[in-house]
């Protein structure tokens, strides 16, 4: 694509807009990026697994998963190598417990995986409770430290490469033309100040706000809540993903878990008591670090 005269705005600074604006600034595109609230973005709490085996996905889904975790690599270096920081990517696998072998057997991915018995499952995740009796470890997916370099290292090769930020934007409405064509955004300024900003291109990346724009997307927000926990370097290797529970090991021992998941809760942001005691609940029967007890992951 040849780059525009005019800058595209891009709509939403959150993984998708800052992963579009950086693909699209390497191609000499000049681009404006608004952002209502960076600490808003879902990249910025997100447990970071690369995990399309792991989910279970099927048909289509699981294609496009594969030939994205495939692009991961060569994608992550680029960020690297224009921000000149680590992503945190680690090609660790991703282990999945089951109760007996036929339902490993029976899991939509199962042929993607190699098959753990009982002692081999305890071998990859030392500790695991006894109720999990097989395994499937999907040593193609991996995890994303997200949060805390992702997120970060395509802000900053983003900017390097002369995207314009401008945080604390919000888009009120997108102006059409008669034949439905793109004329301007509205916004308000982080100062308060109403501004029409013409653009003839522009990204909708604003996650789950987008249908606030474009009321026609299927889009909506599911809250998730989850907390991290402090464990000893190298404690876990793999993340493990159960049911209903996760536990996404970082390099520095830090252990992610995950997550609740909320429709109901609309864009209600915060923590919950409840919330925070689901994801602890299903990683063991008290505080942490109880991964090593019984049950490591609640009923499925
Ligand atoms: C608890 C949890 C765990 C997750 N774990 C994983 C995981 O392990 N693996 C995985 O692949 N995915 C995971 N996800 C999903 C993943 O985080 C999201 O799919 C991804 O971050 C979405 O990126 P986005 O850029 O589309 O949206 P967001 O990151 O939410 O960013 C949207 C941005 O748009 C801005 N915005 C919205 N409306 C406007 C407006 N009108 N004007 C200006 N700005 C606006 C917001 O301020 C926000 O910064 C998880 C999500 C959650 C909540």
């Amino acid at each position: 694509m040849a780059p525009s005269p005019e800058p595209i705005l891009i709509l939403g600074g959150g993984l998708m807009g800052l992963a579009i604006a950086h693909q699209l600034a390497r191609r000499g595109q000049a681009l404006v990026l608004l952002s209502r609230r960076r600490s808003e973005a879902a990249g910025f709490v997100a447990a970071g697994m690369l995990a399309p085996h792991a989910e279970g996905l099927t048909g289509a889904l699981l294609q496009l998963g594969q030939a994205s975790l495939a692009r991961v690599p060569a994608w992550v270096a680029q960020i690297e190598a224009d921000s000149g920081l680590s992503c945190g990517l680690r090609n660790c696998g991703i282990v999945v417990p089951f109760r007996t072998p036929g339902d490993r057997d029976r899991y939509p991915t199962a042929a993607w995986g190699s098959k753990l018995d009982r002692s081999e499952l305890e071998r990859e995740v030392p500790g695991i409770g006894a109720d999990w009796q097989a395994g499937l470890l999907f040593a193609q997916d991996g995890q994303i430290d997200n949060r805390r370099q992702l997120m970060r290292a395509l802000e900053r090769a983003c900017a390097r490469l002369g995207v314009q930020f401008q945080e604390g934007s919000e888009v009120q409405e997108l102006l059409k033309g008669p034949r439905g064509e793109l004329q301007a955004v509205r916004l308000i300024t982080a100062e308060g100040e109403n501004l029409t900003l013409p653009c003839s291109q522009a990204v909708l990346a604003g996650g789950a706000w987008s249908a606030q724009l474009l009321p026609e997307l299927p889009v909506f927000p599911v809250k998730g809540q989850m907390l991290s926990l402090q464990a000893p370097k190298g404690a876990l290797e793999r993340v493990v993903f159960g049911p209903g529970t996760y536990l996404v090991p970082r390099e520095d021992g830090l252990l992610v878990v995950g997550a609740t998941s909320e429709p109901e809760a609309g864009f209600g942001e915060g923590l919950t008591p409840d919330g925070q005691r689901t994801p602890i609940g299903g990683a063991g029967p008290e505080a942490p670090p109880a991964f090593h007890r019984r049950p490591l992951i609640g009923g499925r």
